[in-house]
């Protein structure tokens, strides 16, 4: 720790966004990076304290206390090796992470004020990167194993660049056309850049990993058995890919989109591929209604801004939560509150308590939802009850985003014929060392434990990759 009193003296400044009124108009990234002097002064407010939470409360386990204060003492070198020890990709948590760390970090608790953790996590990945220290290291010595890995997300990439480290040669399948999973296809460029993608595939690529795109592994059962016969392991990390629906009357009318048709069209689009003219769906002059509070709903706020509609509103099932602070979720825990994204601040309006009753339409096309307010009442049990109010009310809308989460991975082909056995929340079974029920084949991130956070999934795929290895060399 540089400067035992900085956390006195120094207030935190986060690195900002850019201003609404410029960045609502293309898909750049909103958020800035800070420059080294405001990297240098946030981290000199690290206290390094005995307990460090920020630590325990990273699924990665990134050291932050100790790349601070190398940061403050200007050793950036030493800060970025310190980082990648424990985070394949910070380019990607330092950008769209929820900060996790800093909602244990004690100057949350002592003064609603965390130390600038992420910012300073991407601030010190874009040095490494601009400095050159960010460089290919292929393994010296090959295994002679080969490991498969379905899914190209940051759960399989992870998994790929920890057990190509380790010498064995890996073979990254992906069904889409392009390598990132969510990261690419999801999560919209003015959180993410693809370029931040494309730099990352570059190195991982010079190392040796091969990346097999638009190839479905499980298209059919003779593909399928001679992958397994090809490989040593397998590592199965598709995702959490079946969208929760919303069975109601009108479902099938034209303007009633899954978020993830919308967000993967858009990222397409940025990425330079033509869509048809019958297939595009465009926000422009709209007034759109997006079903689902959450991190989805609120990237298709900010998409649907983008395009230009008329008006956007994201409603919400459950009860507005608490603003600040949350007695039902403490430090150093993830606060249940009231989460306002740089999507909301550029222009939505924003319930709660509300449910859809039914989509509207003339002619095969939406034209209004009816939607009903959701009285909440907590049991004896503390368990919350819903109950519809009988005033229903009619919102006119020309297009729906329902952004309500996902249910479990896809079964449809690979699952279905690997014959894994799922667990209770019918995600792929794992047990402790990320192995499914099917010999040799490990399972990671979301399609293991349910959609989740691009840290997570790292995580995830690290340990399966370290199970990985350990069945490996036992089997030598
Ligand atoms: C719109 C959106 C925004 C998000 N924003 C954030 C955010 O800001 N911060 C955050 O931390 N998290 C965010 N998340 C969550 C995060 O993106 C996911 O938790 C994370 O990407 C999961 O990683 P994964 O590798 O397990 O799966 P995925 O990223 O889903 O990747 C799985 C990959 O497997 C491929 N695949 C599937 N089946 C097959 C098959 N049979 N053969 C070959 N390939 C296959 C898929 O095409 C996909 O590319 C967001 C999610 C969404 C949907
Ligand atoms: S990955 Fe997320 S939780 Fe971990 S240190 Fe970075 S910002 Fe914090």
């Amino acid at each position: 720790m540089g400067n035992p009193k900085a956390f006195l003296s120094i207030n935190r400044k986060e690195a900002g966004y850019r201003p609404v009124q410029q960045r609502k108009y293309d898909f750049a990234e909103v958020e800035l990076t800070f420059n080294d002097e405001e990297c240098h002064q946030q981290a000199s407010r690290c206290m390094d304290c005995g307990v460090p939470f920020c630590h325990w409360n990273c699924p990665l386990g990134n050291r932050q206390p100790e790349w601070q204060d190398q940061v403050y003492k200007g050793n950036w070198r030493e800060a970025y090796r310190l980082l990648q020890e424990t985070d394949d990709f910070p380019e990607f948590t330092g950008r769209v992470c929820p900060a996790l760390c800093e909602k244990g970090c004690v100057l949350m608790l002592s003064a609603d004020a965390p130390v600038t953790v992420r910012n300073n996590e991407a601030a010190i990945i874009e040095k490494a990167f601009s400095e050159g220290y960010v460089e290919a290291c292929p393994p010296r010595t090959r295994t002679g194993k080969r490991v498969a890995v379905i899914g190209s997300g940051p759960a399989g990439l992870a998994c790929a660049n920890q057990l190509n480290r380790k010498g064995h040669t890996v073979d990254v399948y992906e069904k889409d056309e392009r390598i990132g999973g969510l990261l690419r296809l999801g999560i919209p460029d003015f959180k993410l850049n693809k370029n931040i993608i494309d730099r990352r595939l570059a190195l991982l690529e010079k190392e040796g990993i091969s990346f097999i795109c638009n190839t479905p592994v499980g298209e059919n059962k003779k593909q399928l058995a001679s992958l397994l016969a090809d490989y040593d392991a397998v590592c199965v990390a598709i995702g959490s890919g079946e969208p929760r629906n919303l069975s109601v009357e009108g479902r099938e009318l034209k303007g009633v989109y899954f978020a993830l048709e919308l967000l993967k069209q858009q990222n397409r689009i940025i990425a330079g591929e033509k869509i048809a003219p019958e297939e595009l769906i465009s926000a422009k002059g709209k007034r759109v209604l997006v079903i689902g509070g959450g991190d989805t709903g609120s990237d298709c706020v900010g998409t649907a801004i983008r395009q230009g509609a008329e008006s956007v509103m994201q409603i919400e099932i459950m009860p507005k939560p608490p603003v600040g602070k949350n007695p039902a979720t403490p430090w150093p825990n993830y606060p249940q509150v009231l989460k306002t994204s740089s999507s909301h601040q550029e222009g939505c309006e924003r319930r709660w308590s509300l449910d859809t009753v039914r989509f509207i339409g003339e002619n095969g096309i939406l034209k209004q939802v009816e939607v009903a307010p959701i009285i909440w009442t907590k049991g004896e049990d503390g368990r919350m009850t819903m109950q519809r109010a009988a005033d229903t009310e009619i919102l006119n809308v020309d297009l729906v985003f329902l952004a309500m989460g996902f249910v479990h991975p896809v079964y449809e082909g690979l699952v279905e014929y690997l014959g894994v056995a799922l667990d209770a929340r019918k995600n792929i079974a794992v047990d402790a060392e990320n192995k499914s029920s099917v010999d040799k084949v490990f399972a990671a991130g979301d399609a293991s434990y349910g959609a989740g956070l691009v840290v997570r999934a790292i995580a995830s795929g690290r340990k399966a990759a370290a199970a990985i290895d350990r069945y490996l060399s036992d089997k030598k």
